[in-house]
C-alpha cells in the first residue's frame, strides 16, 4: 500500500508550479547552448524550436494545469522526456549533450516528488534509458561519462524519495497509516485554497464506547478497533475524500464535491454497512468564506448532537442541531427540565442526611436525554446559566416547601458547571435565588467537579471563596476521576469530598483500593472535610465504607434519583399527606 501511496505534496498546484519551472529551465538551457556552441543551419533552428516549445509548455502548465486530472501531468512529464532526448541527439558537442541529458534529473525529481514509489521508479528507468540511447545516438560522449551522469541522476532520485518520505511521515498516523491532524489540516487548506465553487463537506467520527474497550480489553484491542475503522472507511470512500485520525478515537473526513445532505447520506451508508464499528458522526457543509477551523467546529457540534440523540447516529449540522438546542432552550424556559433527588445517607445510623438534585430532561418525541449529554449541550450553547438557575430555584423551592409543611429539612446538593462558576455574577445570583425561595445557605451544598478545580481557574476559586463567605457549603465532586492531588485537599476552598463511584466500585474486590480510600478518608477528615461515597450499590460496600471511616454514602442501595414525593415516601415521611408531586 505504501508503495502505491501518493506523497502529501502532490497537490495539482504544487505539481503545476514545479513542472512549469523545470520547463523554463530546460528552455533556457537550450537557448544558452545555441548561443555558446558552434551551431548553425538546421541544427540551430531545431534547438531553438525545442527551447521555444519548452517555454510554451511552461506557460500552458503554469496557466491551466491546476485543474488537470492526474493523467494529464503524466503527458506533460513524458513530453519533457521526449523533448530532452531529442535535444540531446541534436546537441552540437559532448558538453552540450551532457548538460541537456542532465535535465532528465528534473523528470526523476518530479516523479518521486509527486507520484508513488512505483511510478517514480518507472520515470527513473524511463529517463535513464532515454538519456543513454540519446547520448549513444549523439555519439560525442564516451559511455563511462554517460554512466557517471546516470549515477548522479539515480542518487538525486534516491535522495528526493527519502526526503519525501520523511516529510510525509510528519503528517501521518503510524497506527492507522491515515493522515494525522496535521496532514488533515494541510489537505483542508489545499482544498480551500483551490477556491472553486464545488461544495465541500467535513465530518468528525467518534467511536462509541472506545474507552470501555481500552479499559476492559486492553490497548491492543483498542488499537485493533482503530485500524478496523481506518480500513473499512478507506475502502468505502470516493476518490478525493480525505480520511484522517484526528486524535484518540476521533477521525476526521473531508468530502470534496459533496453537499451536506449528500455527505450525510454517504456516511450513514458506510455506518449502516459496518454496524460492528459503532460510530457517532457529525457532518457540516462548508460555507463560502468560512475557515477550516470554523467548518470543523460545526462538524463537532453536529457530532455532539449525534451523541446527545443517543449515539450510533450521524447528524448534519444545521440539520437537527438547532432543533435540539432550541428544544432544550424551550424546556429550560418552560421549566420542563425536571429535578430528581437522590438521598445521601449517614452510614453509621442509616438515616438520611440530605439529597442531591439531578436534572432530568424528557425530550418531546424522543424520550429521556442523558444528563451528561444535555448538560454538555447547554454548556456549548450558553444555556447552562439558565439551566443551573432553574435547577437551583426548583430544588430549593421544593425543599423549602417540604420544610414549611413537615418541619423536616434535607441538606441539598446541587451540581454547578465550571462555566457558571467563572461567570462573575454567579455568587450574587445564588444569593438572590436563596433569598427568593427562603432556603438557608448553610443547607445548600454546591458540587463542583474535581477536574474543574484541577484547572486552577482563579475565577472559579474566587467564586467559591465568595460563596463560602455567604455561608454556602462547597463539595468537590467526582473525586478520584481526575489527577487527584491529595496535597491540594488542603488548599481547595471546600467542605465536603465526594469520592467517585468508579472508585467505590472496586473497594470490595481490591484491598489496595480499600486501603487507599481509608487513607483518603483519614486525610480528608483530618482536614475537616466530610466524605461522601458515591455509587454505593451493595450492603457489602456500605459495611466496608463504614469500617473505613467514611461517614456518608449515596447510591442505588439507598435509592435512585426520583421525584421528591417518592424520595420522601421512601423515608417513611409519607404519612404527611400534604407532600405533593414536584412542581417544575
Ligand atoms: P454526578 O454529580 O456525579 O451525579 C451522580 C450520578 O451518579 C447521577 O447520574 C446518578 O444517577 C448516578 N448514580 C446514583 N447512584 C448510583 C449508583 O449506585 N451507581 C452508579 N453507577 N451511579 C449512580 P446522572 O443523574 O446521570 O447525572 C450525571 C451527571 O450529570 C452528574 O454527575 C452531574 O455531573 C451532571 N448533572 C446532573 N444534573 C445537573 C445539573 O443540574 N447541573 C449540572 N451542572 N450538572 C448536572
Ligand atoms: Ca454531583
Ligand atoms: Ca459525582
Amino acid at each position: 500500500m505504501k508503495l502505491l501511496r501518493t506523497p502529501e505534496v502532490a497537490t495539482p498546484r504544487a505539481m503545476a508550479g514545479t513542472i512549469a519551472v523545470f520547463y523554463v529551465v530546460g528552455g533556457l538551457a537550450g537557448l544558452l547552448i545555441t548561443w555558446g556552441a558552434d551551431t548553425r543551419g538546421a541544427q540551430e533552428v531545431a534547438l531553438l524550436t525545442l527551447s521555444a516549445t519548452a517555454f510554451a509548455c511552461a506557460v500552458v502548465v503554469h496557466r491551466w494545469a491546476r485543474g488537470w486530472p492526474r493523467w494529464a501531468f503524466h503527458v506533460a512529464i513524458s513530453s519533457a522526456v521526449v523533448l530532452i532526448a531529442v535535444a540531446v541527439v541534436l546537441a552540437p558537442d559532448a558538453a552540450s549533450a551532457l548538460v541537456v541529458a542532465a535535465l532528465m534529473s528534473f523528470v526523476v525529481v518530479v516523479g518521486y516528488l509527486f507520484f508513488s514509489l512505483v511510478v517514480g521508479t518507472a520515470y527513473l528507468v524511463g529517463a535513464l534509458v532515454a538519456a543513454t540511447l540519446a547520448l549513444h545516438v549523439q555519439g560525442d560522449v564516451a559511455l563511462p561519462t554517460a554512466l557517471a551522469l546516470q549515477a548522479v541522476v539515480v542518487a538525486l532520485g534516491t535522495v528526493t524519495r527519502s526526503l519525501v518520505l520523511r516529510a510525509s511521515g510528519a503528517s501521518r498516523d503510524p497506527l492507522t497509516d491515515l493522515k494525522n491532524r496535521r496532514g488533515f489540516d494541510q489537505a483542508m487548506q489545499e482544498l480551500l485554497a483551490t477556491g472553486d465553487d464545488a461544495p465541500l463537506s467535513g465530518a468528525l467520527l467518534d467511536l462509541d464506547g472506545f474507552k470501555a474497550v481500552n479499559d476492559t480489553q486492553g490497548h491492543a484491542a483498542g488499537d485493533l478497533v482503530l485500524r478496523q475503522v481506518a480500513e473499512a472507511w478507506t475502502s468505502e470512500l470516493p476518490a478525493g475524500a480525505v480520511l484522517a485520525r484526528h486524535g484518540g478515537d476521533e477521525f476526521a473526513l473531508l468530502l470534496p464535491g459533496l453537499a451536506g445532505t449528500e455527505a450525510l447520506a454517504l456516511v450513514r451508508g458506510v455506518c449502516a454497512r459496518h454496524p460492528e464499528l459503532r460510530l457517532s458522526v457529525g457532518v457540516a457543509q462548508h460555507v463560502p468564506g468560512e475557515s477550516a477551523a470554523q467548518l470543523m467546529r460545526r462538524a463537532d457540534q453536529a457530532l455532539y448532537a449525534a451523541k446527545a440523540a443517543g449515539r450510533g447516529r450521524c447528524e448534519l449540522e444545521g440539520g437537527d442541531v438547532p432543533q435540539l438546542v432550541s428544544d432544550l432552550a424551550a424546556a429550560v424556559r418552560a421549566g420542563d427540565v425536571h429535578v430528581y433527588f437522590q438521598p445521601i445517607q449517614q452510614l453509621a445510623t442509616d438515616s438520611v442526611l440530605g439529597v442531591e438534585a439531578l436534572a432530568r430532561w424528557n425530550r418531546p418525541g424522543v424520550g429521556p436525554v442523558p444528563p451528561e449529554e444535555f448538560i454538555a449541550l447547554a454548556e456549548r450553547h450558553h444555556l447552562i446559566g439558565a439551566l443551573g438557575e432553574h435547577v437551583l430555584r426548583s430544588a430549593t423551592g421544593q425543599l423549602a416547601d417540604l420544610y414549611a409543611r413537615t418541619g423536616r429539612r434535607l441538606r441539598l446538593g446541587v451540581n454547578v458547571s465550571g462555566l457558571e462558576l467563572c461567570d462573575p455574577g454567579y455568587p450574587e445570583r445564588v444569593r438572590a435565588i436563596l433569598a427568593e425561595t427562603g432556603w438557608p445557605a448553610a443547607e445548600t451544598v454546591l458540587e463542583v467537579t474535581e477536574s474543574l478545580l484541577d484547572a486552577e481557574s482563579t475565577e472559579a476559586v474566587c467564586a467559591l471563596d465568595t460563596l463560602r463567605a455567604q455561608g454556602i457549603v462547597v463539595a468537590i465532586d467526582d473525586f478520584g476521576t481526575g489527577y487527584s492531588s491529595l496535597s491540594r485537599l488542603d488548599t481547595l476552598p471546600a467542605d465536603v469530598l465526594k469520592v467517585d463511584s468508579s472508585f467505590i466500585a472496586t473497594i470490595t474486590t481490591s484491598p489496595r483500593r480499600a486501603q487507599l480510600l481509608r487513607s483518603i478518608v483519614g486525610l480528608a477528615t483530618g482536614l475537616g472535610l466530610d466524605v461522601v461515597a458515591e455509587g454505593v450499590e451493595s450492603a457489602e460496600q456500605a459495611a466496608l465504607l463504614d469500617t473505613l471511616g467514611c461517614t456518608y454514602g449515596q447510591g442505588w442501595l439507598y435509592g435512585p434519583p426520583a421525584p421528591l414525593a417518592e424520595v420522601v415516601a421512601g423515608l417513611g415521611w409519607s404519612d404527611d399527606a400534604q407532600v405533593s408531586a414536584p412542581q417544575p
